[in-house]
């Protein structure tokens, strides 16, 4: 790969930018300084240095986003603020969307990453991810809606869900609890409330199958993913 494509992908700005950058001496591969833009080197095994920091190349980004309510997932909207707006990626050549979708009021866990075949797997019905969500309830959760949810229940359109496992926090005329479903029907945790007569008032993504997310994210945060995590993904 040219030396300047790489920088460029590696977020060092446009190839104008990284032709200054070069010019100015900061960038040594193998310990010596090349101001070439056309240099070819070899990702995997040439060590590029800017300033004497290590630059790894990376194809893939993962990140875990703490999405506020009144965001969008979605890659961009006429209207509303995106999960992708809220990246300060500009300069890199990835180009991350939200895997799946949350609602526009809902918070919690976003995955972003630029690697399709992952979104494809995580999102696929056959996977059967786990995504474990905390609520907020109107109304008095039972233990007889723990087993219903067990059993699955049926939506406003007739489809039985898989089982979802259901844990009270709290009960009373307001009730919290954990829900941890393997599918992702459009409003699928509202529309299980719905279905034993009860409503959402607030609902957070807590985990997607073995991640969760980062409590030090405040809403609107993102974080990449650490090597350890996108292992357990991938
Ligand atoms: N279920 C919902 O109802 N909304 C979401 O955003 C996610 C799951």
């Amino acid at each position: 790969m040219r030396l300047d494509k790489f920088l460029a992908n590696m977020g060092f700005g446009s190839r104008k930018e990284v032709k200054k950058l070069l010019k100015t001496g900061a960038v040594q591969i193998n310990d010596t300084v090349i101001k070439d833009a056309k240099f070819h080197i070899e990702v995997d095994q040439d060590l590029v240095t800017v300033h004497g920091e290590e630059i790894e190349y990376k194809e893939f980004i993962y990140l875990m986003m703490n999405k506020p309510q009144g965001v969008i997932s979605a890659t961009e909207d006429s209207k509303d603020e995106t999960v992708v707006d809220l990246l300060e990626l500009e300069d890199a050549h990835f180009e991350p969307f939200p895997v799946g979708r949350l609602d526009k009021d809902t918070e919690g866990f976003v995955l972003l990453t630029n690697n399709g075949k992952l979104a494809h797997e995580l999102l696929s019905p056959k996977k059967h991810v786990p995504k474990t969500y905390f609520a907020r309830i109107d109304g008095n959760v039972t233990a007889e809606d723990v087993t219903k949810f067990k059993e699955g229940v049926t939506l406003d359109d007739g489809y039985l869900t898989k089982p979802g496992d259901l844990v009270i926090l709290n009960s009373g005329p307001t009730s919290e609890i954990e829900l941890t479903i393997t599918e992702g029907k459009f409003h699928q945790v509202k529309r299980m409330f719905i279905a034993v007569g009860k409503k959402v008032t607030y609902l957070k993504r807590l985990s997607i199958g073995p991640l969760k997310l980062d409590p030090s994210l405040e809403l609107g945060e993102y974080r990449e993913l650490t090597e350890e995590e996108v292992d357990k993904l991938v």
